[in-house]
């Protein structure tokens, strides 16, 4: 096989007509590398313009690159969609096997357009295609058991992902996400309500075809240097001993922990619920997604005694990281850490992103205490900070939707408030829930700007954290400037599926020689440029679909409570707003 052909076909299938075809597009990939960059392209082609998210003119891309299944922590499957959340760029990496699989199978992309009569799940194994009854599996309360159904019946060899969705992306709840490999999420952006809406309750990826090289030498002495870096470094020791999960004390230490709805950036309970108390009484075991030696994924073992039978117990397995501790533990003002991994338990299940859930159930309860809200529009139940029992209730009810505040609730905050108020503490950027990081205003412009409205798309925590440390005072303009050059270089990463724990390991020289040994001669300026252009297509994809920077409304929660980092108001964070998009429409 060559090279070029080993990542660069793209498997398009139509669930309406439940045909698929293969299509050469080596033109993309030699353009784009992979990943990010040939997934916004394969969106603007596919996805109709002004679509709504929820219908067959939709498009679900899932893209891997020339370094997936050859490098380590080149796991990440890059999938892009039009978010029911935010109405424009849905875009989600998770790791687990599915990179690895897809690239096995001998696909660069899948795209997936239409929609099904019926439930179904799709089978890829290596070239063949099946469409298969997912009847049985439809309704069933977690995805969990629905992978473990579809695992028995999909026997074979290769290399196995099974991407599947639970009842919330059934039922169209605008954040819920898709499960892989049981601990790894496409979790932002309502990805797993994109397939729900095709009535596409899985998809299963298999392969084992080999993989070519185009300098076998080269390519060996790249993969040493990476593997080493990665088991040798601290930075990925940091990620494996106790992982993102100890950045709960961390933020706690200068006082920019979410808490109680960002009422406050302290809480009482940081150590019960920080990673490193979690590791001593709870954690069971790490995994590692395919193809990584790291293995930064922590599961903790919850048993809980039977209500009827004695000494009969379940043991919960349950996956945590800083993220889910912040939304669904201080954010929620949840100190009792077993009842807060009951939560996410019960979150994961349904297959929600835990971030969007916990803002959301977190602006929820500030609505009930401050009496906008009542028992009726709560279905009955009470809100209370730290109450992890009620808000497992409250997660049913957003996923069954059994009244018109839920059937808000369940299309995202940004959604909710403007119907019911408390608009001020609703804490969305672009729509989309706000990640756990009150640093200073790095992180609040990151996650405006950003093109998926993450901390992942360029860090503005980090920003914020240099400034706390070095005393240095950013402006508006200086804070655009950089968050706008990580986020280039983001695309980078992103386009060869590159983990970001794996950014320090993964400079420009070491991807330069892993491009060339994988078959792209390109120079250091190539490289850039392809990031550039990268982001400059996913805003151009925002605006095509009605992102406006002039609806950007700044939540005053943020300016109420205070942050660690420099001074800042709303004119700072205007002032931001408008150079970013100065600038970013100079790249169009
Ligand atoms: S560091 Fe963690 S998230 Fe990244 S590839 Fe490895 S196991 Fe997956």
């Amino acid at each position: 096989m060559k090279v070029e052909n080993s990542f660069s076909k793209i498997l398009y299938i139509d669930l309406s007509k439940m045909k698929f075809s293969v299509e050469e597009r080596y033109d993309l990939f030699s353009k784009y590398l992979g990943g990010t960059g040939v997934a916004t392209q394969l969106l603007k082609e596919n996805c109709k313009e002004g679509a709504d998210p929820l219908s067959e003119d939709n498009a679900l891309i899932l893209a891997v690159s020339p370094f997936a299944g050859v490098f380590p922590l080149a796991s990440k499957t890059v999938a892009m969609f039009k978010s029911p959340l935010t109405g424009d760029l849905g875009e989600s990496h998770a790791g687990g096997r599915s990179a690895v699989a897809i690239r096995s199978t001998g696909y660069g992309a899948i795209v997936i357009t239409g929609k099904s009569s019926s439930p179904v799940y799709i089978s890829i194994h290596n070239g063949k295609v099946r469409f298969r009854n997912a009847y049985t599996l439809w309704g069933m309360r977690s995805c969990f058991q629905a992978g473990a159904i579809i695992r028995e019946r999909e026997s074979g060899s290769g290399i196995r992902a099974i991407m599947r969705i639970g009842k919330s992306g059934e039922n169209g709840v605008a954040y819920s996400a898709v499960t892989t490999e049981t601990y790894r999420h496409f979790g932002r952006l309502g990805m797993g309500a994109v397939m729900g809406s095709k009535n596409l309750k899985a998809l299963v990826v298999s392969g084992k075809n080999s993989i070519p090289l185009a300098d076998k030498k080269l390519y060996r002495e790249v993969y040493n240097e990476i593997y080493d870096a990665a088991v040798k470094s601290d930075v990925m020791k940091k990620y494996h001993d106790i992982g993102t999960s100890g950045n709960v004390l961390s933020l706690q230490k200068i006082g920019a922990l979410p808490t109680r709805n960002l009422q406050e950036g302290k809480f009482e309970n940081a150590k019960e619920i920080d990673g490193v108390h979690i590791a001593e009484h709870y954690l069971g075991r790490r995994v590692a997604c395919a193809h990584c030696p790291v293995g930064c994924i922590h599961i903790a073992n919850i048993r809980e005694p039977h209500p009827n039978e004695p000494y009969f117990y379940k043991t919960a397995q349950v996956s945590y990281d800083y993220e889910l501790l912040f939304a669904l533990g201080s954010m929620l003002g949840i100190g009792d850490e077993k009842g807060m991994l009951k939560l996410i338990d019960e979150v994961e299940a349904y297959c929600l992103d835990a971030m969007s859930t916990g803002v959301v159930l977190a602006w929820a309860t500030e609505m009930f205490e401050k009496g906008l809200i009542n028992k009726d529009h709560l279905n009955g139940i009470e809100l209370k900070w730290g109450d992890a029992e009620t808000y497992e209730k409250a997660v049913e009810y957003i996923v069954e939707q059994p009244n018109d505040f839920y059937k808000a609730l369940a299309k995202g905050v940004a959604h909710a408030s403007k119907i019911y108020g408390g608009e001020d503490f609703a804490l969305a950027f672009g729509k989309n829930e706000m990640p756990g990081y009150h640093t200073g205003p790095g992180c609040h412009i990151g996650y405006a700007i950003g093109t998926r409205h993450s901390h992942l798309c360029n860090a503005g925590y980090s920003l914020d954290q240099k400034m706390i440390v070095d005393g240095t005072k950013e402006t508006p303009q200086s804070i655009v400037d950089s968050l706008m050059k990580e986020e280039k270089w983001r695309q980078i990463l992103s386009s060869l599926n590159l983990c970001f724990f794996a950014r320090g390991i993964y400079t420009m020289d070491v991807i330069k020689r892993g491009l060339k040994s994988v078959g792209f001669d390109l120079t250091e300026e190539e490289i850039n440029s392809i990031g550039e252009q990268v982001y400059a297509e996913k805003y151009s994809f925002k605006f095509r679909e009605g992102f406006s920077f002039a609806d950007q409304k700044w939540p005053k929660r943020i300016f109420e409570t205070k942050s660690p980092s420099i001074e800042f108001d709303s004119k700072f964070m205007d002032e931001a707003l408008a150079y970013a998009e100065k600038k970013i429409r100079e790249l169009l």
